[in-house]
């Protein structure tokens, strides 16, 4: 490819609205604009990108026996309401009308419509077990879309549903998928982990995310330094501590805190360490027959952070997690929310493990601007449950009991499902058991995020200069720049056969022509990061040579000319 027949649309200022590297790095180098909140075009130069991720996960695919479809975006409701998912989606689902007023929605996942497919054209078990797979735009309302294509609205997503007659089956086939999702990722180039995950709206009760480590990520993944255990933060269970409760000291008396909100503010307040604070919180339970909610108080120490995603999996806790309001807590405690501990509450208290263990601590008096001291479970509280209500934090034993945890920031890339029956039993996706007896079929589904995971390529692959590539995925392999080629015949002759001998031999190489400043074409194929990069001036020439430089290490050497093309082939990844 001439660049002056491809469109560059390099940019040289950083555009503002980039929160982080990636981001900024594809608006600069010319791969994405954006043209509605979450939403991007995809430029020639990211276009060729997407191309080769698009056709690895196709290739990895295609080796594991899953079949390619294209299901439609447009999904009629009906479908979501056969699941249920119609009205529990929320408001990522987007939902819209046609003309004749039948309700319809974007897919944001596509477990209805395949189940739809399958139970439609599977007709006996011998047809199991059946995977089908496709790359396809996805829409979610996300609230909050941001970091550029790593959580848009619209976005790129390979997913793939698996249908079985037994769980030996859907096991295979789930590891199949982890071993294709693993090879996917090696072949981009990224360093990443699979996690034990949760398993959220789709449902299922094993999964695992892959992982993209970056610091940019928005999820908190923890691994174990003595196991290969590694969980997403949402999923990692904080052990009880070993040790035990302290004898309890005098009976508790309560303490002025004027103006203290917070576990910190009653903490230094009180002169002891947020350790030796309860932190109490209240948030919504079931609904209850008039329509309120019940107010559930959840205790944790001081210097912990609730995990929603444990705390929704309690029975009787609204999904999703509600903090109470101010109202709703004034008028059942009486107090204002910096003010508030178990003692004396009148609904349910879940207390965390470790929480659990403190004694003699200080709490909210449940009334405003007081705190009570010397606080023990049991003597004090009478009505509590435990349970692990916590994030792991950096230095936790391991819950395997093996090492020590340790947290890392992760960009989560994929993640694999065993469904079960969840959807076949909805819709009624059935197959004949041996016996004769209409049973419905198992499922898996596992997803990739085609779009983002290009993304967390950039976040681990940049310097100061742009974006750089590995090379299985860049969008050129090799940059020519001539350097006044309109000045010298021979830099334009040398460029031009290098141009085409690369061509002939099927290598992708952009020839900048545009006969810039050297500068500005060298600062353009470093921004857009292409891996091989090879400068012909007439000074070099003048000694047989041309200049060559490797992308990712910034080495430079000069190459002999005449020998150029065997010599960079020679630099090419096999
Ligand atoms: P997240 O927790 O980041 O919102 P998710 O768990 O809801 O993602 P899945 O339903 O597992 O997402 O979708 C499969 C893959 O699609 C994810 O692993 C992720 O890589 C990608 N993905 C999900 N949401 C987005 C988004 N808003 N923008 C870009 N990629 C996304
Ligand atoms: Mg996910």
């Amino acid at each position: 490819m001439r660049t002056s027949q491809f469109l560059i649309s390099t940019l040289k200022e950083d555009p503002k609205e980039a929160a982080v590297e990636s981001h900024r790095l594809m608006l600069r180098a010319g791969m994405i604009r954006q043209i509605a909140s979450g939403v991007y075009t995809w430029l020639p130069t990211g276009m060729r990108v997407l191309s080769k991720v698009i056709n690895i996960v196709r290739e990895e695919m295609n080796k594991t026996g899953a079949l390619e479809i294209a299901m439609p975006m447009v999904q009629p409701a009906d479908l979501w309401k056969e699941s249920g998912r119609y009205e529990k989606y929320g408001p990522e689902l987007c939902r819209f009308k046609d003309r004749k007023q039948n309700e319809f929605c974007l897919g944001p996942t596509h477990e209805e419509v395949v189940t739809d497919i399958a139970r439609r054209e599977v007709k006996s078990a011998r047809q199991l077990p059946l995977c089908l797979y496709q790359i396809q735009n996805k829409f979610r309302d996300e609230i909050r879309p941001r970091f550029g294509v790593m959580r848009g609205r619209e976005f790129l997503m390979k997913d793939a549903y698996s249908f079985h007659t037994d769980k030996e089956s859907l096991a295979k086939t789930y590891q199949d998928m982890y071993d294709a999702y693993s090879r996917v990722f090696t072949r981009m180039g990224l360093e990443f982990r699979p996690v034990e995950a949760d398993t959220g709206s789709i449902g299922g009760n094993h999964s695992h995310e892959f992982q993209a480590l970056a610091e940019a990520g928005e999820d908190t993944i923890a691994w174990s330094d003595g196991s290969n255990y590694a969980a997403n933060i949402e999923m990692a269970e904080a052990l009880a501590p070993e040790y035990d409760r302290e004898p309890c000291a005098d009976a508790y008396s309560e303490v002025a805190t004027p103006g203290c909100h917070t576990v910190d503010e009653a903490a230094k307040a009180l002169g002891v360490e947020s350790e030796k604070v309860l932190k109490s919180l209240i948030v919504h339970g079931n609904k209850k027959e008039d329509g309120k909610h019940e107010l559930v108080m959840i205790c944790l120490r001081g210097n912990h952070e609730l995990n929603e995603v444990k705390a929704i999996k309690i029975d009787g806790i609204n999904d999703p997690l509600e903090m109470a309001t101010e109202e709703e807590i004034a008028e059942f405690t009486g107090a204002h929310t910096g003010s508030l501990g178990p003692v004396g509450f009148k609904g349910r208290i879940l207390v965390d493990r470790t929480a659990d263990k403190m004694s003699n601590f200080a709490c909210g008096a449940n009334k405003t601007g007081f705190h009570l001291i010397n606080v023990n479970w049991d003597r004090d509280v009478p009505n509590y449950e435990v349970f692990d209500l916590r994030n792991v934090e950096e230095g936790d034993k391991s819950p395997d009991g093996k090492g020590t945890l340790h947290l890392r920031k992760g960009i989560e890339v994929g993640q694999v499902f065993m469904l079960g029956t969840k959807y076949s039993e909805a819709m009624k996706c059935t197959v004949k058991d041996e016996n004769g007896k209409d049973v419905p079929m198992i499922m898996g589904c596992y997803g990739i995020g085609v779009t983002r995971a290009i993304a967390a390529v950039i976040e681990q692959h940049h310097d100061d200069r742009g974006i750089i590539w590995p090379e299985s995925i860049a969008p050129f392999k090799v940059a020519i720049i001539a350097i006044k080629p309109s000045k010298s015949q021979i830099v334009k002759d040398t460029a031009e056969q290098l141009y085409k001998q690369l061509l002939q031999a099927g290598v992708e190489v952009i020839y900048d022509d545009r006969d810039e400043r050297p500068g500005v074409m060298f600062a353009d194929m470093e921004l857009m990061g292409i891996p091989h990069i090879v400068t012909i001036g007439e000074k070099s020439l003048n000694d047989g040579n041309i200049e060559y430089k490797l992308r990712k290490t910034g080495e430079k050497e000069n190459i002999q000319a005449s020998n150029a093309l065997d010599i960079i082939l020679s630099k090419l990844e096999k």
